[in-house]
C-alpha cells in the first residue's frame, strides 16, 4: 500500500459490502486497498477527493453493436467508446453483427481487433457469432478469446448474419457445450412472428402487435429445452416479454444453466408513450406496455433477470423512417444507460448498489471478467464518479454517439457522470477526453 500512486476518496464508495465513506488506493492500474475514509494518505500518492459524489465501479456493458469496420457510418470504436466513457462505462463487449465482416471466423476477429486497437477509449472484448454454416469455426474462435457466441432464432436484420433453425441451434449448442462455452440468444420465434399481423406503417400499436410476447416466450421455452438436454450454458438477450418470466424462474429452479438480461429502454420507456412514426423507439423485441415493465422490474429485484445492458444498436438517421415495418430496429443509448436506469430505479425504491449489481458486477460475471465489476482490492481501478441527485435534460447534440438519434431526447434524467477512470487513469472529465487508453480483452482461460 505504501507504493500507492493514486488515492480516491469519497463519502460514498459502492463496495460489495455496501456504500460507505472510504479511501481507495491504486497502484499499477489496480485497486490495492479499500481503507477507512480518514486513512493516512501514503507518502507520494496523488489524492483525488471527489467529496460527496459517488464512486462506483465502471460499468461493464456486454451488449453493444459497434459496427466497425463496415458500417462505420452507423457507429465505430472511436465514437462508441467515447460515448461509453462519458456514460460511466469502462468495458464493452462488441456484438458480432452489423460490422463487415461479422465476427464469425478467427480471421474476422483479427480484422476487428486490428480496427479497435487504436480507437478504444475503454476496454473492449468481442462476442463471436454462431451461423448455420460456421460450426467448425466456433472452437477456434473460443480459443482465440471471444467471450461466447451470439445467435438469432429469427431473421437478424442483416443478410450476412442468418438465423439458426432448431436443428442448427442444437448442432451449434452441442459444439459450444462441448468446450464449455456460452451461447447468447436473440429469442423470438420466426413462426410466431410470421403468424402475427404485419400492417406496417407509422402506428406503434401495429408494430407492437407484429412482435407479440408469445414469439419471445416460445423461443425461450425451446432454448431452455435445448439447454436442459445438452446441459449447456445459455443466456437470453434483451428480454422484453414479462410473460416469459414464469418459465425462466422454473428453468432456473430446476438447475438449467440460464442467465437473462434486459435493457434500459424496456425498463424506462413504455409502448403507451411512443408517438406514432417515432422509430427511434423501434427495437426487436419491442418496448412493451407499462404493466409489462412493472413485471420486468420485479424480476430484476428478485434476481430472475441478472443484468441490464444497452443493446446499443444505432444507424444513420435516414434509416429511422416513420414506417415501423421498414425502419432500422435498434435503440441508441450507450451514453445515457446509467442515468436512464438510475432515474427509474430510484423512483421505484432501488439503490445505486442495485444498479451497480445489474450493470457492472453481474455483467462482468456473465463474461468471466473477474478483474472488473467491483471496487475491491485486486480488481482493475475502473471507476465512474457520479452525482446521483443532479439532473440533466437529454440534448442529442451533447451525445458522443456517431448518430445523435435517441429515444431519450428531451427527457430529464438523474445522475450526472463527472468523470470516468480506466485502470487508474481519468479518461474523461466534464466532457474532456484523454487519448484512447483502452485495451483489447480476451475470455479468461
Ligand atoms: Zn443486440
Amino acid at each position: 500500500m505504501s507504493d500507492a500512486e493514486l488515492v480516491l476518496r469519497s463519502t460514498r464508495v459502492i463496495t460489495p459490502e455496501g456504500t460507505r465513506a472510504a479511501t481507495v488506493t491504486v497502484s499499477a492500474g489496480k485497486i490495492t486497498a479499500v481503507l477507512p475514509y480518514d486513512a493516512v494518505i501514503p507518502a507520494g500518492a496523488r489524492l483525488e477527493d471527489v467529496g460527496d459524489h459517488v464512486l462506483l465501479p465502471g460499468l461493464v456493458d456486454t451488449h453493444v453493436h459497434v459496427n466497425d469496420p463496415g458500417r462505420t457510418e452507423w457507429e465505430g470504436f472511436w465514437t462508441a467508446t467515447r460515448a461509453a466513457a462519458a456514460g460511466g462505462i469502462t468495458t464493452l463487449i462488441d456484438m458480432p453483427l452489423n460490422s463487415l465482416p461479422p465476427t464469425t471466423t478467427v480471421d474476422h476477429l483479427r480484422t476487428k481487433q486490428d480496427v479497435a486497437r487504436h480507437k478504444a477509449h475503454i476496454d473492449v472484448g468481442f462476442w463471436g457469432g454462431a451461423l448455420p454454416d460456421n460450426v467448425k469455426d466456433l472452437r477456434p474462435l473460443h480459443e482465440a478469446g471471444v467471450f461466447g457466441f451470439k445467435s438469432f432464432l429469427s431473421p437478424s436484420g442483416v443478410d450476412e448474419f442468418p438465423h439458426l433453425d432448431q436443428e442448427q441451434l442444437a448442432r451449434s449448442l452441442a459444439e459450444i457445450a462441448g468446450f464449455g462455452g456460452l451461447l447468447i440468444v436473440h429469442a423470438e420465434d420466426p413462426h410466431h412472428l410470421a403468424a402475427a399481423p404485419q400492417h406496417g406503417g407509422p402506428k406503434y400499436a401495429d408494430f407492437l402487435a407484429s412482435r407479440p410476447r408469445d414469439a419471445e416466450d416460445t423461443a425461450i421455452a425451446a432454448l431452455v429445452a435445448q439447454a436442459r438436454r445438452l446441459d449447456a450454458r445459455v443466456h437470453v438477450l434483451h428480454l422484453s416479454s414479462s410473460d416469459a418470466l414464469p418459465l425462466i424462474r422454473a428453468a432456473r429452479a430446476e438447475g438449467v444453466r440460464l442467465t437473462v438480461e434486459t435493457c434500459p429502454h424496456y425498463l424506462t420507456l413504455t409502448a403507451e408513450e411512443v408517438p406514432d412514426g417515432a422509430s427511434e423507439f423501434k427495437c426487436c423485441p419491442p418496448i412493451r406496455e407499462a404493466a409489462n415493465q412493472d413485471l420486468l422490474w420485479e424480476a430484476l429485484a428478485d434476481g430472475t433477470i441478472d443484468c441490464v445492458v444497452t443493446d446499443h444498436s444505432p444507424s444513420t438517421a435516414d434509416l429511422k423512417t416513420d414506417d415501423f415495418a421498414t425502419a432500422w430496429g435498434g435503440i441508441s443509448g450507450l451514453q445515457l444507460s446509467l442515468s436512464a436506469v438510475w432515474t427509474e430505479a430510484r423512483k421505484r425504491g432501488h439503490g445505486l448498489e442495485d444498479v451497480v449489481r445489474w450493470m457492472s458486477t453481474q455483467t462482468a460475471a456473465l463474461v468471466g471478467l473477474g478483474q472488473k465489476g467491483a471496487i475491491e482490492a485486486g480488481r482493475d481501478a475502473d471507476f465512474a464518479v457520479l452525482a446521483p441527485d443532479e439532473t440533466f435534460t437529454v440534448d442529442p447534440a451533447g451525445l458522443q454517439h456517431r448518430n445523435r438519434v435517441t429515444a431519450y431526447a428531451g427527457r430529464t434524467l438523474y445522475g450526472v457522470v463527472k468523470s470516468t477512470w480506466l485502470r487508474g487513469e481519468r479518461i474523461v472529465a466534464d466532457g474532456e477526453f484523454t487519448d484512447p487508453k483502452g485495451t483489447l480483452l480476451s475470455r479468461p482461460r
